[in-house]
């Protein structure tokens, strides 16, 4: 009866019918309450399942997500130099470790002028450096110095300096 009915409720309709007629009731009310009962369990399971695939592309897309990004940094990370070697000229597959994306090997320092006009430029900086050195008394170098050598340095460099000003 409990399958029918739930437990005190419409007990005064209940208690109306006989024992037979509750038992035809049941009988013929059963299947109608089950198909109820699975259709609304269905829609639950449908609803569930529904959450769960929603889950589960989330997770997947999460994880691809996270996937790219590590494979992203590791491009980032170990980008490879691409300079030509020099046995084969064949791309160098070291790991690039400088600032212009290159190894340890390629792409150093600059090798200096190559035309006669850029050497020229080259040669009259570094006279025009030197002669500014001259001209402020051929200063000794202060850094890198203790702070005693540095005084007994500067007022060697001051010196000279002045004797040179003099003698102009
Ligand atoms: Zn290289």
């Amino acid at each position: 009866m409990t399958a029918l009915w739930g437990q005190g409720q419409r007990s005064e309709w209940r208690d109306r019918l006989t024992p037979e007629q509750l038992v035809e009731l049941e009988e013929r009310e059963a299947p109608r309450i089950a198909a109820g009962r699975a259709r609304r369990e269905s829609k639950r399971q449908a609803r569930r399942d529904d959450h769960e695939l929603d889950q589960l592309v989330a997770y997947a897309v999460r994880a691809t997500d996270v996937e790219q990004r590590r494979a992203q940094k590791y491009v980032d990370n170990h980008k490879l130099c691409g300079g030509r070697t020099r046995k084969d000229g064949s791309p160098c597959r070291s790991v690039a470790i400088r600032p212009n994306g290159r190894c340890k090997w390629h792409g150093g320092l600059s090798t200096g002028p190559k035309t006669e006009e850029g050497k020229q430029r080259c040669r009259e900086a570094t006279q025009r450096t030197w002669a500014a050195w001259r001209a402020a008394g051929s200063p000794k170098r202060t850094y890198n110095r203790s702070p005693e050598w540095r005084a007994n340095i500067t007022a060697a460099n001051r010196r000279r300096a002045l004797m040179r000003r003099l003698a102009a």
